[in-house]
């Protein structure tokens, strides 16, 4: 029994599923992260696979999900299909992989937990049939209820979600100054300064252990688990920590900055604003807001050209995960694959709590915006601080490609190692990127469904072919 497992950079999940079926006597071929296509099915004939799975961790392997079962019905595969990840659902699976895929089973796997069950009702002759039959009849329901769900309300158009943008009073508001513009780059930062930082709570998410730290140690169910893992996380903390298992660098940088044309911004080299180092591309919430809210762009807490308000936008690349190799492949050589996921969490877990520490000096320290701000790290997590530091991915900039833009200005490839690949995940895996806005009224926020007259709007703002602009705003189309 084999099962072919594919995600992108490192997923975790991916690497917890092939344990457990590894532990139920499964054999499993763990081919990696960002593997293509074409890869994953002639491995899957060659080794003679029954099932293949596939997890996704970021958006863009959504559709490349879609992609590999197009492939499988294509090339007359018939094996089941399992998929799972953090950005996969059940919903996902029905609507747009299982129809790409009908001479074989396509089953959604939520977690790694599930998979020993899915896994060998799928190979055990009497149950699959039965098992198949529900989950086909199970999607073909999502699917029909996804058909009739019609919008509350139409969308918008693009014009109209621009007049009704946020406009905040630029004439009576100054945006602080940054204390240096450009690039400043920060090798070998010191963990132990990053270790207080560290949010544990999705630390036992990553091992399925549900609760939130620190009352997960003392549940009734999960808390005798959850307190040995916590200690061999303390323990293999202190090792990376004195042993140097893992390289920290940042690079952050603040620019002289405007929106123009409602969602571009623009970034200037220097305070004349004579030369222009890049433009960002925003997208705006397009569907009918209740209540008079506005239509929100990042764009509208940066001061528009027409305001001549001189404001400032911030970036950052944070990683931890470098040098990390020689660690991991020590334990895999040990199979030792329970040290080798804990050491890749928590170089996950360093690299999130580096970017809140490099936010709360960017605060306190570079832009100084709020200097005497106080928050333990409790309040870190709640985001209660002044200002955001949105991620490109992610919901308000959902857009991944603007990371390139991002590693451009900061210089990030050469200067502390972190690699953009294809899709735009950031390698190492454990590196955290965004901007920094300072101004009070922002907060985090989802773009939600979008209209084609947006889509046209930002391929041409952003020099891209429609089909291309299309597919990386795939998740965010009406
Ligand atoms: N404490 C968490 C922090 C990560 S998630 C951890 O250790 O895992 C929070 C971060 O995700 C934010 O700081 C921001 O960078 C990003 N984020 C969250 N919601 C966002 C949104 N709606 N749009 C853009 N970025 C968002």
């Amino acid at each position: 029994m084999t099962a072919t497992v594919n995600g992108d950079v490192h997923d975790i999940g991916k690497n917890i599923v092939g344990i457990v079926l590894q532990c139920n006597n499964f054999d499993v071929i763990d081919m990696g992260v960002m593997v293509p296509c074409d890869k994953i099915l002639a491995t899957a004939k060659a080794e003679n696979a029954d099932i293949i799975g596939l997890s996704g961790l970021i958006t863009p392997s959504l559709d490349e999900m879609v992609h590999v079962a197009k492939e499988m019905q294509r090339q007359g595969f018939d094996m089941p299909l399992l998929i799972g990840g953090a950005t996969t659902s059940k919903a996902h699976t029905a609507v747009k992989i299982e129809p790409a895929y009908s001479n074989g089973p396509t089953v959604y796997v939520p977690d790694a937990s599930r998979s020993v069950a899915v896994a060998t009702k799928l190979i055990s002759e009497e149950l699959c049939d039965g098992f198949v039959q529900e989950r086909r009849t199970e999607y073909e329901t999502i699917r029909e209820r996804n058909k009739n769900r019609k919008p509350k309300a139409p969308p918008l158009s693009y014009e109209q979600a621009i007049a009704n943008r946020l406009i905040l009073d630029w004439q009576n508001y100054t945006p602080p100054k940054p204390s240096f513009l450009g690039v400043r780059v920060f090798e070998d930062y010191d963990l132990n300064e990053l270790k207080e930082y560290i949010d544990w709570t999705p630390f036992f998410i990553t091992w399925e252990l549900a609760g939130k730290y620190p009352n997960i140690l003392e549940d009734d169910i999960v808390g005798e688990q959850a307190r040995a893992l916590f200690a061999d996380a303390q323990a293999m903390l202190t090792d990376i920590i004195e042993k140097g298992w893992l390289t920290a660098k940042a690079t952050i940088g603040f620019w002289p900055a405007s929106t123009v044309n409602h969602d571009d911004i623009e970034l200037y080299k220097d305070d004349s604003r004579e030369e222009r180092l890049a433009t960002l591309h925003h997208i705006r919430q397009q569907v009918q807001k209740p209540s008079k809210k506005p239509n929100l762009s990042l764009a509208d807490y940066i001061a528009p050209k027409s305001s001549q308000t001189a404001d400032y936008i911030g970036g950052f690349v944070v990683t931890a995960g470098l040098n990390m190799e020689s660690m991991i492949t020590e334990f895999e050589q040990n199979h030792d694959d329970y040290n080798s996921i804990l050491l890749k969490a928590l170089a996950d877990r360093l690299a999130e709590a580096f970017a809140e520490r490099m936010h709360e000096r960017v605060r306190k320290e570079f832009w100084s915006y709020a200097p005497s701000e106080n928050l333990d790290n409790t309040a870190l997590i709640k985001e209660r601080y002044a200002g955001i530091r949105p991620a490109p991915g992610y919901p308000a900039c959902p857009e991944h490609t603007e990371k390139a833009t991002l590693f451009e200005l900061l210089n990030a490839t050469e200067s502390i190692d972190v690699t953009l690949s294809e899709h735009f995940a950031m390698l190492p895996a454990a590196s955290v990127s965004g901007w920094y806005l300072s101004h009070p009224e922002s907060s985090y926020f989802a773009i939600g469904k979008i209209d084609r007259d947006q889509l046209t709007s930002y391929a041409k703002r952003k020099g891209m072919s429609l089909e291309e602009a299309e597919r990386w705003l795939a998740p965010n189309l009406l």
